[in-house]
């Protein structure tokens, strides 16, 4: 412990904090305001307020201005030489004179700070007592200490923008560390009241001490709790968003993408608050746009006056509601990064129960926008989306420029397309494609640190290896894509005559490259290789999530020929060789295409199509289902060969489980369409039934009747859906029972469970066996990640356990929620898992932060209303005489009358009732 502080110090340190925290000016003024002007600042305010009828101010600032001035006689000796002593009632004329507009705000001020004067010690009767007294002084400048932290607190939510829209959901989280303060200040109070030589100064400070710790706990945990139910409320996991910015910024080659930070029009944007606010960057395929962003974002992340958020588009959106989603992203960004924001989000939005709608989302945004100083949004690559997406994005995102309050700016990065261009044709632009000179010296950067190993092959011929990189650099006309896929003949040239010869042969644009790549992949291979090719093509463009290498790898085997994934018909993983450069690994085991526009590129007429969408969904269904026909093993009685599963899952023959489980039906209503003539074989049509009576509880379509859903639009919604398959009767009854199920998993009423009970939930009620052979599945994976080396079954050998570790061990724990991107792509330790799940928790909260049962929560909104009703009564239901009472009360000034808001919580030390409301108005 710290050295016993003398008085002195203790008033030094209170008084360095309270300057330290206030603008300069502020301080200057602070410095020369003497107590008679806060008398006459708060007399002026009585005066105006007298003009509207209103009389608030002087008679309930009185006792405290009463006491400050005894007080200050008392302690002045003290401050002698020092410029202290103003400082204990400067800050209350600047918080006043600022209230005064805002009736409630000015009432919620003067309530504490009568409150403060109640707390406070009777000076009068003190003075001069035993003012040589060490104890007595070191009380005196404790008591000091305690008024200025009030001021530095409340100082802070006076002198920042807009502050009176924030102000009282950040005094509501100020409630519980004003009570402390109040109970300080009281307990002196006792302590001065007492004889001086009776004063336990060790034992004072060590009540400081641990009521300070207890405080800075509690605060702590309520923030923890702020910014958590506002996340969940949100309902956002930024973590996808996050990797993918990694991923991108470690692409970019070191020195690239400088120029952009002296390019006259994003200097412009950038620093000039007279600017358009929006920027437009576009670029062909392939100009290394995204890269361009991610470097933007993340040199702008460094400096600490902007706040960015940014969204990086992509096309695995199927279904989704993609606008709703990015806003909610936007809205958690900008509160991550300002965290004194959170309370507003908290007390009017996620612990109101309203839905997180646009509308709701949108209004949280522009109240975060119209406070935070410079924020800046990025939207990258949004040609991604479809066109209906791309308009409703820009139609909700540009509206945020023009807010006033804070200065929001946007740079919007996309392709030259009609929609976005009609939108953005008035805004500043810069087209990469007018950027030679910086783009050109970034590709020649790129491709003397890949072809390094090309340059010392040929060294001594530098000159002319020079020349021919300048040629490339010349070709690649401005497409960093480009060159990554033509890097590979470069390498493979052993002569300058080759070289050179290469060179000048190379494709010209980047459809002539996807072509050359792929014929070399389709026209050069065997038809056992194509067909291989082709299906992993199907999966990268046509599945529902980026995809996991394994699970890529497991889904092409199956087949119409063979409907079995064992040590016969497992395939190696570089299998996926085949279809390089034109897909490529990503971070976590994931697989995919080189670029956006590859995707496009094989579905487009140009390549033929190659592939057909809906024979890719078609196959991907199939390979799907066929799948899930070989998980019934994990189903009693087969589970009873216990060691048998679990070799089968070891061996790596289920990994396609968690993607086939969520997402087969999905595929099946993408090609539900053509499925008849798809089908012409029969074999989808087997395998379906095989998958009905494996799965199947009952009679399908008849199981879902049981279950509500809360609104007739989403059955009916269903029911529209599956019309599709209107010749189909067993498959529309299998569709029926899948997608009620799951909207029934996703209702409002499951939103205040635990995963744990959810999931029992779902176990039970689930009208198949989807859930129960999932269940069973991650158990059997858990115990082959957690199990000891040598205690597994002898049919498997440690090799294997090894190698399942090292390619499964990663993402196998799924997300127990069902609209979550976790549901079906999970954690790599339950652990992990489980923290994940708390975010889905939506925790119903008493709205007073210092009740009980703030932190505790309900689990059912009838918990809180009886809550409310008996604890919290709006003013008209209080019941008057049930008074708390409180220590001292001056009669000077009793009008206020007071109740406790008790809520079962404990009182501080002190018997202090700090929290209180007015119930009666003073007047
Ligand atoms: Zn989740
Ligand atoms: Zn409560």
């Amino acid at each position: 412990m710290a050295a016993p502080q003398s008085p002195q110090s203790i008033l030094k340190d209170a008084f360095q904090r309270l300057r330290d925290s206030v603008t300069p000016s502020d301080a200057l003024r602070f410095d020369t305001t003497e107590l008679k002007d806060v008398w006459d600042a708060a007399e002026e305010i009585q005066k105006s307020q007298r003009e509207r009828q209103s009389l608030r101010a002087l008679g309930r600032i009185k006792p405290l201005l009463d006491n400050l001035e005894r007080y200050s006689r008392v302690i002045e000796v003290l401050c002698n030489g020092t410029p202290y002593l103003p400082w204990i009632w400067a800050p209350i004329k600047l918080m006043v004179q600022l209230a005064s507009n805002h009736i409630k705000i000015f009432e919620m001020l003067l309530d504490a700070y009568s409150q403060i004067a109640w707390a406070m010690p009777h000076f009068d009767r003190l003075r001069g007592a035993f003012s040589d007294d060490e104890n007595f002084k070191v009380i005196m400048a404790m008591i000091y200490s305690d008024i200025l932290e009030f001021h530095q607190r409340a100082y802070k939510f006076f002198r920042r923008k807009a502050w009176y829209k924030l102000f009282e959901s950040s005094w509501k989280s100020f409630e519980g560390r004003f009570g402390g303060i109040l109970a300080n200040l009281s307990k002196h109070k006792d302590m001065l009241m007492k004889e001086a030589i009776a004063i336990d100064i060790v034992e004072a400070r060590r009540w400081r001490a641990r009521a300070a710790e207890e405080l800075d706990k509690k605060e702590k945990e309520r923030d923890q709790i702020y910014i958590s139910d506002t996340l969940a409320w949100l309902n956002v996991h930024q973590e996808d968003q996050d990797d993918e910015l990694h991923r991108l910024l470690n692409r970019r080659q070191s020195g690239t993408c400088h120029w952009v930070f002296r390019h006259p029009k994003f200097i412009s944007w950038k620093d000039d608050t007279r600017a358009d606010r929006v920027l437009w960057m576009n670029g062909i395929p392939g100009a290394g746009k995204t890269i361009l962003c991610s470097y933007i974002i993340e040199k702008l992340q460094h400096e600490s006056q902007t706040t960015t958020a940014y969204v990086i588009c992509n096309s695995y959106t199927q279904g989704k509601n993609i606008v709703s989603e990015n806003l909610r992203s936007l809205a958690a960004q900008l509160l991550r990064a300002n965290r004194d924001l959170v309370p507003h989000a908290f007390d009017n939005y996620a612990n109101k129960s309203l839905p997180p709608s646009i509308t709701h989302v949108k209004k949280l945004i522009l109240d975060l926008l119209n406070i935070i100083q410079e924020t800046r949004i990025f939207i990258d690559g949004l040609d991604e989306y479809s066109i209906s997406q791309q308009r409703s994005m820009l139609t909700e995102i540009l509206p945020f420029a023009k807010v006033s309050g804070g200065e929001c700016k946007i740079i919007i990065s996309s392709r030259n397309v009609p929609d976005i261009s009609n939108k953005l044709k008035n805004r500043p632009l810069i087209s990469l494609r007018d950027e030679y000179s910086g783009v050109e010296g970034d590709i020649q950067n790129y491709l003397n640190e890949k072809l390094q190993e090309l340059r010392e092959r040929f060294e001594g011929k530098d000159r002319e290896t020079k020349d021919i990189l300048d040629l490339v650099t010349l070709k690649a006309d401005g497409m960093f894509l480009w060159v990554r896929l033509i890097l590979k003949e470069l390498e493979s040239c052993y002569s300058m005559a080759e070289l050179r010869k290469t060179a000048e042969e190379l494709p010209k644009g980047i459809e002539e490259a996807y072509g050359r790549v792929l014929r070399r992949v389709t026209e050069e291979m065997n038809p056992k290789d194509y067909a291989k090719a082709i299906r992993i093509l199907e999966w990268l463009a046509c599945s529902c999530r980026l995809m996991k290498m394994c699970e890529v790898q497991d889904g092409i085997v199956f087949d119409a020929d063979n409907l079995v994934l064992d040590d016969e018909t497992k395939l190696s993983p570089d299998v996926l060789d085949i279809c390089k450069p034109l897909i490529e690994e990503g971070p976590n085991k994931t697989i995919d295409f080189v670029h956006y526009s590859a995707k496009e590129y094989i579905l487009d007429r140009v390549s033929g199509p190659l592939l057909q969408e809906a024979r890719a969904h078609y196959n991907i269904a199939f390979s799907c289902i066929t799948y899930l026909n070989t998980a019934v093993c994990f189903l009693p009685p087969d589970s009873s060969a216990e060691d048998a599963v679990l070799t089968r899952v070891a061996k790596g023959f289920h990994g396609l489980h968690n993607y086939a489980n969520e997402y087969w039906f999905q595929h099946l209503l993408q090609c539900a369409q053509d499925l008849v003539d798809l089908d012409a074989s029969g074999v989808m049509d087997a395998a379906l039934r095989t998958l009905r009576d494996g799965y199947w509880k009952g009679r399908p379509g008849h199981t879902a009747e049981s279950l509500k859903l809360d609104d007739t639009t989403t059955a009916n919604e269903i029911y529209e859906q599956l019309t599709i398959f209107r010749d189909l009767d067993h498959v529309r009854q299998m569709g029926t029972d899948m997608q009620t199920f799951r909207a029934h998993l996703v209702q409002e009423r499951h939103a205040h469970e635990m995963a744990a009970k959810h999931h029992a939930y779902e176990l039970k009620h689930d009208p198949t066996h989807f859930s129960q052979i999932s269940h069973r599945y991650q158990e059997v994976v858990l115990s082959l990640l957690t199990c000891q080396l040598d205690d597994v079954p002898s049919s498997v050998d440690q090799k294997t356990l090894v190698e399942f570790r090292k390619v499964y061990g990663e993402s196998e724990f799924t997300c127990r929620f069902h609209d979550c991107p976790f549901h079906s792509d999970g954690f790599h330790t339950i652990q992990a898992r489980n923290d994940h799940e708390l975010s889905h928790v939506k925790t119903l909260r008493c709205a007073d932060p210092t009740c009980e049962f703030f932190a505790r929560g309900f689990s059912s909104k009838t918990g809180l209303l009886k809550h409310n009703r008996k604890y919290h009564p709006s003013p008209d239901e209080a019941q008057l005489p049930d008074f708390v009472p409180i220590h001292v009360r001056p009669q000077s000034q009793g009008n206020g009358v007071r109740q406790s808001r008790k809520c079962g919580r404990k009182e501080a030390d002190g018997a202090f009732v700090s929290m209180t409301v007015i119930v009666a108005r003073y007047s």
